[in-house]
């Protein structure tokens, strides 16, 4: 178990479900036909399934793993491929799926290697942004909430691999 609790909700369960919606609706009318989403694990797995839901519509799927926090609460500046996709990208409209961009290296690295695999657009949505620990002004085509510098865990954010579960945004104590 974890030694630390969430003390505080700085995003509740109806406010993350309400943004979800609105960036659904964003979406896919930037996209009427397919988007190919790259759902990057494990972070993200909350905020995709709630998001693909909202689609409707075409949505084709793939997920990727990459580690850059080990363990804790600090960022050990370093991003590692874990989970390679299983389809190639080429042609494709893909949209990038974060839980939260902070100092934006693995973001960046992310939309490196996407890249150079040739899709037709690439797009990056975040459900959290905390621009003021940003290293590299990396592009993010949709952000849910932008937040202060403080650690937060839930709704697929963990601290030692807990608090994934939490239906909503909290704060550790
Ligand atoms: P970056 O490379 O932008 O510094 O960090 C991105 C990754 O760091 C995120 O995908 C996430 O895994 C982790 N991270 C950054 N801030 C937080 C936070 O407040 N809480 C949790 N649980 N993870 C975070």
């Amino acid at each position: 178990m974890a030694d630390r609790t969430p003390t505080s909700v700085l995003i509740s369960e109806p406010q993350l479900q309400d943004r979800v919606r609105e960036l659904a609706t964003q979406i896919r009318a930037d996209y009427p036909e397919n988007v190919h989403i790259i759902a990057v694990l494990k972070g993200a797995f909350m905020f995709m399934s709630d998001l693909v839901r909202h689609l409707g519509g075409s949505v084709s799927l793939d997920f990727m793993a990459v580690s850059s926090y080990a363990k804790g609460t600090t960022s050990s500046g370093e991003v590692r491929l874990v989970k390679d996709l299983d389809t190639a990208l080429d042609g494709k409209d893909v949209l990038i799926v974060e839980d939260i961009v902070d100092t934006g290296l693995t973001l960046t690295y992310l939309q490196e290697i996407l890249q150079a695999r040739g899709p037709r657009s690439l797009r990056t949505a975040c459900l959290l942004s905390k621009p003021s620990r940003r290293k590299i002004d990396v592009k993010v085509d949709y952000v849910g909430f932008t937040i202060e510098d403080k650690f937060v865990v839930g709704y697929g954010l963990d601290y030692a691999e807990q608090y994934r579960n939490l239906p909503y945004i909290g704060v550790l104590g």
